[in-house]
């Protein structure tokens, strides 16, 4: 009698790429996808490296193919990768102990890794993960071609590839010829919504970034600065001196004013207008909310790091104006502020102030604005900072 088992654990990619089949896709081919049937006749069994349905075959095909024609062709307007890429449809648990879809080094060239099974309870929800796991990854294999990066995945442009790669994933969201209408990529913004003081360029916060690269398309060119943002990309390169000369603006100011419009998320006007994370999971998190009395002092202590941000609501019973005032000297090295007003469903009444420097605020208010809100944010390259605000309403 044979008694066989499943025994997680690492094997060779060699032995595991015996099992799967190469199929040219594409004329001239632009991807090779490799995988086996989970019942496969006359030969070995692939186990969990085989597929169920041909269809989630197709789907990986198709989404594979059709995001890499709307990064490759205007307005993104990207370089296509020199060679067809390599797909491999496996168990990457089997290989890498995590079965997660990835991209990454293969024969000097990059190649894609996408699961052949999932444990969804339904095959509409796999469908969704492969066509959302198939446009990610083809975005880094074509990000990381482009001629500055020369095919290498660079650790310094990681959290704006993570960034760019959840952007694309939007774009299944809104493009009718999109492959499949999928909206996984809301599960990232969860903790963009519940952390806004994670650092926007941590290990933490790189997947939360699309929602930085939807600000930067809205304000600055559209789906052109995407193109425009990787084809300056360089090995080695901080990405924010291309982010700097692409918008003309320093990293700080620039932080500061996407922070502050991302409490707008329901406001068409701003460029981080986003209804289905707004109906979703609602505005971003506040750090606390107080009522400002007329003409008695309110004081709020708080801390923030580097290119994280803290959100706080003042309630105000319709006073003529507020004066904020930014206590010690961290205002302008460490942090910066940032008010405006909003009316109950989060759309701007007033235009955005910035205090950078110790001193007051004065935000006069209309009798539509139903808060203030006010976004304090750490300066890239600060570590935790303490800093101190007094409202006063009059
Ligand atoms: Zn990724």
């Amino acid at each position: 009698m044979v008694i066989s088992y499943w025994e997680p654990g690492r094997r060779n990619f060699a032995q595991i790429r015996r099992l799967l089949k190469p199929y040219p896709v594409g004329s001239p081919p632009r991807l090779i996808l490799h995988y086996a049937n989970y019942h496969a006749v006359g030969e070995s069994g692939p186990g969990c490296h085989g597929i169920r349905s041909p269809v989630v075959v197709t789907t990986y095909r198709d989404s594979l193919l059709w995001i890499l024609d709307r990064l490759t062709t205007p307005p993104v307007g990207l370089a296509l990768p020199p060679l067809p890429t390599p797909v491999f449809i496996f168990e990457p648990a089997e290989y890498r102990g995590a079965s997660d879809p990835f991209t990454g080094p293969y024969m000097g060239q990059l190649m894609i890794g996408l699961p052949c099974r999932t444990g969804a309870s339904e095959r509409s929800l796999e469908l969704d993960d492969a066509a959302t796991a198939a446009v990610h990854e083809m975005c880094h294999v074509v990000c990381f071609n482009q001629p500055g990066m020369r095919g290498n995945v660079d650790r310094g442009w990681r959290w704006i590839a993570e960034g760019t790669a959840v952007w694309a994933e939007t774009l299944l969201g809104s493009d009718p010829s999109a492959s499949r209408h999928s909206k996984e990529y809301l599960f990232y913004a969860l903790n963009w919504c519940d952390r806004p003081e994670v650092p926007l360029d941590s290990e933490y916060g790189m997947y939360q970034a699309f929602l930085f690269v939807r600000y930067l398309v809205s304000r600055f060119g559209g789906d052109a600065f995407v193109g425009n943002l990787w084809r300056a990309a360089r090995v080695g390169e901080d990405p924010w001196n291309a982010i700097q000369n692409l918008t003309g603006q320093t990293t700080d100011d620039l932080f500061a004013e996407y922070s502050a419009e991302a409490y707008l998320l329901n406001d068409p006007a701003s460029p981080c207008y986003s209804p289905e994370v707004f109906s979703r999971f609602g505005p971003r998190a506040l750090t606390s909310s107080v009522i400002a009395v007329r003409t008695a002092e309110t004081p709020i202590h708080g801390s923030v790091w580097g290119l994280g941000c803290r959100y706080y609501r003042v309630d105000v019973p319709v006073p003529s104006s507020l004066d904020i005032e930014c206590a010690g000297d961290e205002w302008g090295i460490d942090v910066t502020l940032v008010a405006g007003a909003a009316t109950a469903s989060y759309q701007r009444v007033a235009q955005v102030s910035h205090q950078r420097k110790p001193g007051t605020l004065a935000i006069p208010l209309t009798p539509i604005a139903d808060h203030i809100w006010l976004t304090v944010c750490g300066k890239a390259g600060r570590r935790d900072t303490d800093f101190s605000l007094v409202v006063t309403a009059r």
